[in-house]
């Protein structure tokens, strides 16, 4: 049985199970309109994830042939995952921020061979060491998942209100944990009367009790130096000012205070970049830097391919305090080592 639930005023949601991770499900919300449900988010491709979504929509009266139209918060496949299925199902439109288009269409070109050429260079680049570079190497020719996400087709323009028969919902661009992140902010009274300002889908930029992986926005073709933990804090002011009587969340669970939780991760972001920067009273590399910063568990235990999430969080938070004037680069180090600035 899947897993469903009634947040009133025409929105429901339904838990659709990631196999094998420890976040359990995403909570595909499903929004009435005149024309049909439609669906924020879709969950992760995989057979018993379509099976949970199908059954959730036929708990609440309808099937996936009847969607009329999808929202993607993210390209991440937890997110994105069944889109091209409920598309076929249904011939709903699939909608995506432009920045995000741009990721799924470059994944569709790429060839495995040329991602893990370019993850290979960068790990050097920040001072990996050979017997963590060398077996990505080693996996040419091997496959990704979620190589063939579907081609959004059509596009989620930010400060807009969505062509949504009977609803007024209006997209927010909340960059930082990928480039085209958007909140979705439903502009109508709160169905219990909370007070606050409507009811805001917060994808995984706003969760009640994880932070979300801020990195790099990863483009093998664009060399742009982005400041994406910038953009995060940026964007967390940005929601934390709609004041949403409700924020419904794409992992755990709904809940209300959204200014409160704005706050926490503002200040947790702001305590971590000062012990960053007590770490950088000497130089290091961003690989250095990862594996003295406090994860979860210690360096040793981490599994490699979270080692390299965590060197792309060690590298933003570098990116953000040079950019702030914090911390500066080693003229003539190779691979580039950063200090605090004095
Ligand atoms: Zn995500
Ligand atoms: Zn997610």
């Amino acid at each position: 049985m899947a897993l469903t639930f009634d947040h009133g005023g025409g929105v429901r949601s339904v838990a659709v199970p990631i196999p094998d991770n420890p976040l359990g499900h995403t909570l595909v919300y499903v929004v009435d309109t005149g024309r049909g449900p439609v669906l924020v988010d879709t969950g992760w491709d995989d057979p018993a994830s379509w099976e949970a979504l199908a059954e959730g929509l036929a708990a609440f009266g309808t099937s996936p042939g009847d969607v009329h139209g999808v929202l993607i918060t993210h390209h991440h496949p937890d997110h994105h995952g069944l889109s091209g299925r409920v598309r076929e199902a249904s011939g709903a439109w699939v909608a995506m921020h432009a920045a995000d288009i741009a990721i799924v269409r470059r994944t569709r070109e790429a060839r495995p061979e040329r991602w893990f050429a370019y993850m290979a260079a960068k790990l050097e680049a920040a001072g990996a060491p050979e017997e963590h570079v060398a077996p990505l190497r080693a996996a040419r020719g091997r496959t990704l998942p979620g190589l063939a996400p579907a081609l959004p087709d059509r596009e989620i323009v930010p400060g807009e209100l969505l062509d949504l028969p009977g609803r007024r919902l209006r997209a927010v661009w909340t960059p930082g944990h990928t480039p085209g992140h958007v909140c979705l902010h439903l502009e109508e009274d709160h169905p219990a009367g909370s007070p606050g300002r409507g009811r805001l889908f917060s994808g995984d930029h706003l969760l009640p009790g994880i932070t979300p992986h801020i990195g790099l926005y990863e483009d093998p073709d664009d060399a742009t130096v982005t400041d994406p933990l910038g953009d995060y804090l940026a964007s967390l002011e940005r929601v934390g000012r709609l004041t949403p009587a409700e924020v419904l969340p794409a992992h755990q669970h709904p809940f209300g205070d959204a200014g409160a939780r704005v706050q926490d991760l503002l200040a947790h972001h702001e305590h971590r970049l000062a012990s960053l920067l007590s770490l950088l009273s000497e130089p290091l590399t961003p690989w250095q830097l990862a594996t003295r910063m406090r994860w979860n568990r210690p360096w040793p235990e981490i599994p490699r391919a979270s080692r390299d999430i965590a060197v792309s969080e060690a590298e933003s938070h570098l990116r953000h305090l040079v950019k702030q004037g914090r911390a500066e680069p080693v003229p003539g180090t190779d691979p580039v080592t950063y200090v605090r600035t004095a």
